[in-house]
């Protein structure tokens, strides 16, 4: 299949209940539409993938009925430092590069309660006590690299260094804001269904 735009034309994708569960890229999306399991609801306006077997509009939204688990992000950097929306939750400090972007590499993820802390990989929630993983959404945070420094090895109370919030595992509205700002814009096709 030839690619005749760049990959920056992703595909939403909407459970059977029109709700977003993802966004894939665009190839995926044919091929999914292809195979059946999928169906195109919107294209984008004027743009068709062609090749020597193929003219198919592109497609922008497909509903895929197999889709029935809501979204559960990985608590990796990427979404972390979408979650907490490019900001140190030490300092509130917001990193931007020369046109005023989120600038990510200035953000590093820190361990509230720090790993050197954790057994049997586990630590207790530092707010309520809870056990949760120690590289769980609940204890992870984006931190700008002199916070990250000087918390060091030791939890917020005992460095002195207050969290601004409490890091929670995204529920559906954070996971879609995490899932769209990995787009640089939205397409105007995707609104109707980001609207909650
Ligand atoms: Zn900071």
């Amino acid at each position: 299949m030839e690619a005749l735009m760049s990959a920056q034309f992703n595909t939403l994708v909407l459970n059977d209940k029109l709700f977003p569960v993802g966004i894939i890229a665009w190839q995926q999306a044919v091929q999914m539409c292809l195979d059946g399991g999928a169906r195109r609801i919107q294209a984008y306006p004027g743009r068709f993938v062609r090749s020597a077997r193929l003219d198919v509009p592109w497609p922008s939204v497909i509903l895929d009925p197999s889709r029935t688990v809501r979204l559960g992000l990985t608590a990796n950097r990427r979404n972390v430092i979408a979650r907490d929306r490019f900001a140190c939750q030490y300092c509130g400090v917001e990193p931007r590069n020369g046109v005023g972007h989120p600038n990510t590499d200035l953000l590093t993820i820190d361990h509230v309660v720090p790993r050197c802390q954790a057994e049997y990989g586990y630590v207790e929630s530092w707010y309520d006590g809870v056990c949760v993983p120690v590289s769980s959404w609940e204890n992870l945070v984006a931190a700008c690299e002199p916070c990250n420094l000087r918390k060091a090895g030791r939890t917020p109370e005992e460095a002195g260094m207050p969290l601004l919030s409490v890091p929670t595992s995204p529920g559906i509205f954070t996971s879609i804001r995490i899932l769209v700002s990995r787009v640089k814009a939205m397409p105007a096709t995707w609104e109707p269904y980001l609207e909650l």
